[in-house]
């Protein structure tokens, strides 16, 4: 790993130059480090918060657009707004991969810089907000996308596989969007404690889980594995959610006529999209999850040891590191 120099970016009249403030590492970022995604050279970061510094002349002082001095939650996708997903609206599927270039054509996902110029609807005010709990908007605005993809409402059962850091946002969200009940399936006995300690109704290994937990209305899948321990839990009339990646061999199966008698869905959520965004920095920034964030925060890190931190998520289970900028 090493730190280059880059030109300072100037913004264009729709764009906003940020500040960074915290930069998270992400499954992402640890799998380049790892060499799990041989993608070099490349940028890496793409889950940050800063402070407005300059803006553009076309978004100066327009009603509701970011101020000089705002801190900001930014969404780092740049979806080309062109291929067919993109033109039915559902940008998460959009075709062409997300980044940015630096000067000399390196690709970059943007996130662990000094500062970075971006379009200006992509920033989200955060208010007083946490810089930290900011920076966690990408991850919430996914795990908004994939309640919205559950079809997710009030009073539903639900049981999250997986006790990690977007088992752990998720559990979060439904809490405060209204779920009866809420379980934690992890084989981990630290992750289970963990879950429990904060707020989680019930927690078990996967073994017991279905004994445990009963039958669930929604059940979202953030853990490699566990797929036909989701299937098994679903409710008649409930949901399957995949939201973590899987082993491309994996497959999931649901007898027809049961998916037919019992109106079960499986569906899949990937990414997020600008109205996601829009709640996460609303969530962000009314402080209704703040201990549930805080409690995620691993460890931090100044920018210029960016590498111990990307050591640490390669050697040992993490919720979130950060990356924090250290300014002047
Ligand atoms: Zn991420
Ligand atoms: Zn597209």
């Amino acid at each position: 790993m090493e730190f280059r120099t880059e030109p300072c970016p100037t913004p264009g009249p729709d764009q906003v130059l940020v500040e960074l403030a915290a930069c998270g590492v992400c499954t992402f970022e640890r799998r380049l480090f790892a060499g799990d995604k041989p993608w070099y050279p490349v940028s890496p970061g793409h889950e940050i918060s800063g402070v407005v510094v300059e803006v553009g002349s076309g978004v100066d002082a327009l009603e509701g657009s970011p101020q000089v001095g705002e801190a900001v939650t930014v969404d780092l996708l740049t979806r080309c707004l062109t291929c067919g997903p993109c033109r039915r609206g559902r940008t998460a599927l959009c075709r062409y991969r997300q980044g940015r270039h630096l000067s000399d054509g390196t690709f970059t996902f943007g996130g662990l810089v000094e500062t970075i110029s971006v379009n200006a609807r992509s920033t989200h005010p955060v208010g007083s907000a946490p810089m930290l709990h900011a920076a966690m908007g990408e991850p919430i605005a996914c795990s908004v996308h994939s309640l919205r993809r559950a079809g997710f409402m009030a009073g539903a059962r639900v049981a999250i596989i997986g006790g990690g850091f977007m088992g752990r946002l998720h559990m979060a969200l439904v809490r405060i969007e209204g779920a009866s009940a809420i379980g934690v399936v992890d084989i981990s006995v630290e992750r289970r404690r963990e879950a429990e300690e904060a707020g989680a109704d019930w927690v078990a290994g996967s073994r017991e889980a279905r004994q445990v937990g009963g039958l669930q209305d929604v059940v979202f899948v953030t853990a490699m594995g566990g797929l036909d321990l989701a299937v098994e839990m679903v409710a008649p009339g409930g949901s399957v959610v995949l939201y973590s990646a899987f082993d491309p061999e994996a497959t999931v199966n649901v007898p027809a006529d049961r998916a037919h008698r019992d109106e079960v869905s499986i569906v899949g959520a990937y990414s997020q999209e600008p109205e996601d965004w829009k709640r996460a920095a609303a969530i962000i920034r009314s402080g209704v999850i703040a201990d549930d964030l805080d409690r995620l925060v691993t460890a931090r890190f100044p920018l210029s040891r960016a590498h111990e931190a990307l050591t640490l998520v390669t050697s040992r289970p993490t919720y979130r590191v950060f990356v924090e900028n250290e300014p002047g």
